[in-house]
């Protein structure tokens, strides 16, 4: 009876604290929560490509100082003059981008010759990236070239980007880049 009242259109319902629903023909069932029905919501960007698709990103947690905010649901924002709500498959799985439990948040450092890699703090790990860095550029910078022109270049260090760069990584990387002359780089943003 549910069925064919629902087809015609011309049920009723009412909601008891419980969460229990009636019909108007008297029959009862619960109504289950949506996911996002408590959450705060955090319009956001889509990292993975240069469409740059906008997001709504649903939190759980409500900011108290004793709760971990936990993201349970990412969906394409309907205001987005760019994507209108949608998202393609990528973009999609963006959850899993963020709580994946085989996302790497630490420093893993692989030694020359080693064949496994060991995890590293940061207070180690920046001073030797530092290091290294000015090293090389040490022995690779080029203030002229062969004859005699200014190019302060460098082009025995690389850098590379990911997917996952924001707009803002990568013009930190950008002004990193021409801080230091490096030539050789690549990255979805095309700076
Ligand atoms: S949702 Fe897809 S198309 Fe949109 S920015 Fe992300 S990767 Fe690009």
């Amino acid at each position: 009876m549910l069925r064919s009242a629902l087809a015609a259109g011309v049920v009723e319902t009412t909601t008891s604290a419980s969460g229990k629903a009636a019909t108007s023909s008297g029959e009862t069932g619960t109504i289950k929560e949506l996911k996002i029905a408590r959450t705060t919501q955090t319009h956001s960007i889509c990292p993975y490509c240069a469409v740059g698709c906008s997001v709504t990103i649903h939190t759980i947690g409500d900011k108290a100082h004793n709760v971990k905010p936990a993201v349970v649901h990412i969906e394409g924002d309907p205001a987005s003059p760019i994507n209108r709500g949608t998202l393609c498959p990528k973009g999609v799985g963006l959850k899993e981008f963020v709580t994946s439990d085989q996302r790497v948040t630490r420093v893993l450092h692989r030694a020359p010759g080693a064949a496994t890699w060991k995890e590293m703090t940061w207070d180690e790990a920046v001073p030797r990236m530092a290091r290294l860095i000015k090293d090389s550029r040490d022995r690779g910078f080029e203030e002229k070239d062969a004859q005699g022109r200014t190019v302060n270049r460098l082009s025995n260090t690389a850098l590379i980007g990911g997917c996952t760069d924001t707009n803002e990584v990568n013009f930190l990387l950008g002004r990193f880049r021409f801080g230091l002359g490096i030539l050789p780089y690549e990255n979805q943003a095309r700076l």
